[in-house]
């Protein structure tokens, strides 16, 4: 029998059908015919033989023989030159004797095939291998598919594979090769495998390969997917970023934005170069939250707010609250991060010297002040120096008093200066800022000022709760960011001005507790909300007044008063601090520009009449801008156009030494260096003090008593009275207290009791308001707007009434303060001083004060003004009443009292 025959079928490349394999490819109608008429007489086999490579030998030698399980002509057939599907199931491997040249695909040419034996057993060891390789690449398959019907279908497979026989090997091997992907060469090679041994070596080997394909190709697949994916999210994020940036720059562009600077503007401009110092910023906060102290509190927060930060996107609301509030955080000077002062400043033993030094440097005058304030330095430094060797003896021996085994001991936390607070009272300009100041410089701590004028929300001195919209910290904590330590001298001004207890919280009380020494170890701000040490940090008070300070704040301060500075003083100031200051301040020299004495005296006494010297300093700037701009006209005008030569020809005219008069320049004219007091008037204007004292009348039923204003200020006050028709009335006005009021009633009741004496009244028991005629009496005390109230206008209310009633006046050069009592008694008052001082500013030469004040004259007022007035201490109202009117004035009927009662 000749070798069996089959009709060849081409499967295009890469097309090639396995044993046990099914495959359907579309076929021409030619070839769909004559397979047609091959199922009609046999049971239509074929040899599906694989065409090679277009570029490969066109031999071919092994083929499949296969049965036709179907032939369709679909009705959606797209190609009109193949319109026919064909299925064919593969059978078993062919052998053509010889290799046979393939040039037709359309036709089925009849070829001798061999049936290559597929006996024999395989070695145990390789269908192990291939056991093993197998179930890899299919356990493989499964966990990489994404359907679970797939994944099924991969895992039952695994099961055959697992129980498949040695016999049933190579067919298995046939049925998995035919159902993985893999390589056309290598599958051309495993169909070419007769062998059954070989067959299945082959196997082993595309399972391993297709196994590390797979694994890498899934690894490829996930890390292209991943960044894939990132790439997406930066792309989208870096759109919207985009889309913002348009937004915001197209807002700041329009006509409504801020202004230049912000704009759209060059490429080029570090303004634009947001991302770099947005890092920059952030890297720098990270820094100092690990700077901080580890295991403080406040390293804690900084750490918990920071994990917050990262986890919030940027640019929300929410992160920037939360970055305000690390920088705030970190920029507070907590002992981790700021210095105290070097105790070499204290140790020094000049340190005193140099203090005085200082404080005479920045101030003349003030000797009381300056001595209290040294003392206050000497015990600073003292209590410094004794903290710093009692924590060096703990440093050195830690556990003197500890038992072996017990805790340490932690160390204890420096004490802090404890001393009392000071606090400056007196009227503004005395110095009382510029004290701290020196203070300050001279223990070589930075001063920060927190100005406590009308604060009625405590949320100032404590901060708001972060809770609050646009909240921030309070004024303590900003001073002392501000001043970068933790230690500086803080000024308090105008602790007399800050609000009580109100809805807003209670900012006097915030304020006692910054100033306690036994609480301000741990100062609770509440945007902060870590405790904070204000220990070592200096407070000093200001005030205008003691009237309005709370008793428990009063009562943690140690006084110092500054009641204001006589003529003699302030032209001392004036010429020493205030007039070189101004003169250095608007570009001018020492040699250009001098005020004679009675120019300085002249803008003292008639420009401004205060206790301080802030107008007196406001007044001498006035004048040296004026001559600042003479100068420099001056200069213009005679050197021609700017340039160098003027520069030159300035230069030189500083350095030249001058006779003090005037300056000659180039071309003869003369530049007046000094300023006199007739000069004032073209300068400053109209003086405004001028005249005061002439209009100041001798007028019955007027007297001058002495106050003190609110700002702490003394001057003189009329006492205005005058009779009108009415029912016998008082009548009190000028926003006058419950206090003063009822000094009023007092005075009046005084003089109607002795009325007669005073010879007011004809008779006895006669009231002067009825009688002859009936009578109001209408007291007013002028600047009504402010308000007035105590007991020490008494005495000139007094004397009002008596002159009203009498007709006798008081002469205008006197002024007066006192208490009265109804038995006629007058008791000592305050601010002696500073009303002595204000009389004297008023050109008043004589002051009546109760007899009790007479040390406090002694005491607290000046020589030199003591000598130019004269005081009258009175201890009752008759002999108060003496000194107002003059001995013997007033028609007295004490005699003929004294007569009568003996009767
Ligand atoms: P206060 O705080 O009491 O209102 P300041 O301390 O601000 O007043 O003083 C106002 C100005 O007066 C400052 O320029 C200060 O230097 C100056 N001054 C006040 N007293 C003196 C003084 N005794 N010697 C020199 N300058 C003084």
């Amino acid at each position: 029998m000749g070798s069996p025959k089959l009709q060849v079928l081409l499967l295009p490349h890469p097309l090639i059908l396995l044993p046990t394999a099914r495959l359907t490819l579309p076929i021409s109608r030619s070839l769909a015919d004559a397979i047609l008429s091959l199922l009609d007489d046999s049971d239509a086999v074929v040899a599906a033989i694989p065409l090679p490579a277009p570029d490969s030998p066109s031999e071919v030698t092994y083929g499949t023989a296969a049965r036709v399980a179907r032939l369709v002509r679909p009705r959606n057939q797209s190609s009109p030159t193949q319109p026919y599907l064909l299925s064919l199931h593969g059978i078993t491997r062919i052998r053509f004797p010889s290799p046979i040249q393939i040039d037709k695909l359309d036709n089925l040419p009849v070829h001798n095939v061999l049936y290559p034996s597929s006996e024999g057993t395989p070695s145990r060891d390789t269908v192990e291998a291939f056991k093993h390789a197998a179930l890899a690449l299919l356990d493989r398959l499964a966990k990489d598919s994404l359907q679970p019907q797939r994944k099924d279908d991969w895992l039952r497979i695994a099961a055959i594979v697992e129980d498949i026989s040695e016999q049933r090997a190579a067919w298995m091997a046939d049925v998995l090769v035919a159902a993985v992907s893999s390589q056309y060469p290598d599958k051309l090679a495993f169909l070419a495998a007769t062998d059954v041994e070989d067959r299945l070596r082959r196997a082993t080997e595309l399972f391993v390969k297709q196994s590390s394909i797979q694994e890498v190709s899934k690894k490829i697949a996930s890390a292209v997917d991943e960044s894939f994916s990132r790439q997406q999210k930066e792309y989208f994020l870096r759109q919207q970023l985009a889309a913002i940036q348009r937004e915001l720059q197209s807002l700041q562009s329009s006509p409504t934005s801020v202004g230049p600077g912000f704009g759209t503007g060059g490429a080029t401009s570090e303004l634009d170069d947001d991302d770099q110092a947005d890092a920059d910023d952030l890297a720098d906060l990270r820094r100092k939250i690990e700077a901080l102290d580890v295991g403080s509190e406040e390293r804690k927060v900084g750490i918990r707010e920071w994990r917050r930060l990262k986890r919030i996107p940027q640019g929300s609301v929410e992160n920037g609250v939360i970055r305000s509030y690390l920088e705030w955080l970190t920029s507070v000077p907590w002992p981790s991060n700021s210095t105290t002062t070097p105790l070499d400043i204290l140790k020094d033993h000049s340190f005193l010297t140099r203090a005085r030094a200082q404080l005479d440097a920045d101030h003349y005058g003030l000797d009381q002040i300056k001595r209290r304030l040294m003392e206050y330095l000497a015990v600073v430094r003292l209590r410094a120096l004794a903290d710093a060797a009692q924590t060096q003896t703990q440093g050195d021996n830690p556990s003197t008093d500890a038992s072996p085994g017990a805790a340490p001991t932690p160390p204890t936390k420096s004490k802090g200066v404890k001393g009392p607070i000071l606090l400056f009272v007196g009227p503004p300009g005395t110095g009382k800022t510029s004290l701290g100041q020196s203070i300050a410089k001279a223990l070589g701590r930075p001063f920060q000022r927190i100005s406590l004028g009308g604060v009625r929300d405590e949320a100032e001195i404590r901060g708001h709760r972060r809770t609050y919209v646009a909240s921030s910290p309070g004024s303590i904590v900003q001073a002392l960011r501000k001043a970068g330590r933790n230690d500086p001298v803080i000024l308090l001004d105008e602790v007399d001005k800050v609000g009580h207890s109100n809805f807003h919280g209670d900012p006097a009380a915030a304020l006692l507790e910054v100033l306690d020494p036994e609480q301000n170890h741990s100062f609770n701000d509440h945007y902060i909300n870590v405790p904070i040490d204000l220990s070592q940090v200096l407070f000093i008070c200001t005030s205008n007044t003691l009237d309005t300070i709370s008793a428990p704040l009063l009562d943690r301060c140690e006084v110092v008063e500054l009641s204001g500075y006589t003529y003699d003083e302030k032209m001392h100031i004036a010429k020493r601090f205030l007039l070189p200051k101004q003169i250095c301040a608007n570009g001018l020299s020492d040699s250009q520009l001098t005020l004679t004495d009675d120019a300085l005296l002249h803008v003292a006494t008639m420009y401004t009449r205060e206790a301080g010297v802030r107008s007196l300093e406001r007044a001498i700037g006035a004048v040296v801008r004026f001559k600042a701009v003479e100068w420099a006209e001056w200069l213009d005008k005679e050197n021609g156009a700017m340039g160098e030569e003027w520069n030159a020809k300035q230069n030189e005219n500083r350095s030249e030494k001058q006779d003090g008069n005037t300056n000659v320049n180039g071309s003869g004219k003369e530049w007046r260096a000094i300023v006199e007091a007739h000069e004032l008037e073209k300068i400053l204007g109209i003086p405004r003090w001028d005249g005061e004292e002439r209009d100041r009348e001798e007028k019955r039923g007027v007297v001058y008593g002495l106050v003190v204003t609110g700002m702490g200020e003394g001057g003189i006050l009329p006492v205005e009275s005058t009779a009108l028709p009415g029912t016998g009335r008082l009548k009190l006005t000028g926003s006058l207290g419950d206090v003063i009021k009822e000094s009023g009633e007092i005075a009046l009741s005084w003089v109607k009791t002795h009325a007669f004496e005073l010879g007011i009244t004809a008779g006895r028991g006669v009231d002067p308001l009825k009688v002859p005629d009936v009578i109001d009496v209408h007291l007013h005390l002028p600047a009504g707007a402010q308000k007035k109230d105590g007991p020490s206008a008494g005495i000139a209310m007094i004397c009002a009434f008596v002159s009203l009633l009498s007709g006798a006046c008081v002469p205008k050069d006197i002024a007066m303060t006192g208490e009265i009592t109804l038995r006629g008694r007058v008791t000592p008052v305050g601010g002696i001083r500073m009303k002595v001082l204000g009389a004297h500013r008023a050109q008043i030469r004589k002051v009546i004060l109760p007899w009790a004040n007479r040390k406090d004259v002694e005491h607290d007022v000046a020589l030199e003004v003591r000598r130019e007035m004269q005081f009258f201490f009175v201890r009752t109202i008759d002999e108060a009443l003496d000194a107002a009117f003059g001995h013997g004035a007033l028609g007295w009927r004490k005699e003929t009292v004294l007569l009568e009662s003996r009767l």
